[in-house]
C-alpha cells in the first residue's frame, strides 16, 4: 500500500504497519513499539522526527 507523505516519516519507514478496521478505516502502527517502550504503538501523525526511522528496503517497496 502506498502511504501518503502527509503522515510524515512513517510513510517510508520499514517499521510501519497498516491496520484496516472492520469499517474500512486505516490505522498506522509502529512495529518498534512491541519491543521498545520509547515508541508509541499508534504514533501521532505527522511524524516529523523519529529515532527509529529506517527507510524501507527496495523489496518492500516493490511488494506494496
Ligand atoms: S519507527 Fe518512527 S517513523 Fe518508523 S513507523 Fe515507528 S514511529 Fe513511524
Amino acid at each position: 500500500m502506498q502511504l501518503s507523505p502527509d503522515i510524515g516519516l512513517c510513510a517510508a519507514c520499514r517499521h510501519v504497519k497498516v491496520i484496516q478496521s472492520a469499517r474500512g478505516s486505516f490505522f498506522i502502527m509502529c512495529g518498534l513499539a512491541k519491543t521498545d517502550p520509547r515508541f508509541s504503538k499508534y504514533p501521532v501523525l505527522p511524524v516529523l522526527r523519529c529515532l527509529g526511522y529506517e527507510p524501507q528496503l527496495e523489496e518492500q517497496n516493490q511488494q506494496q
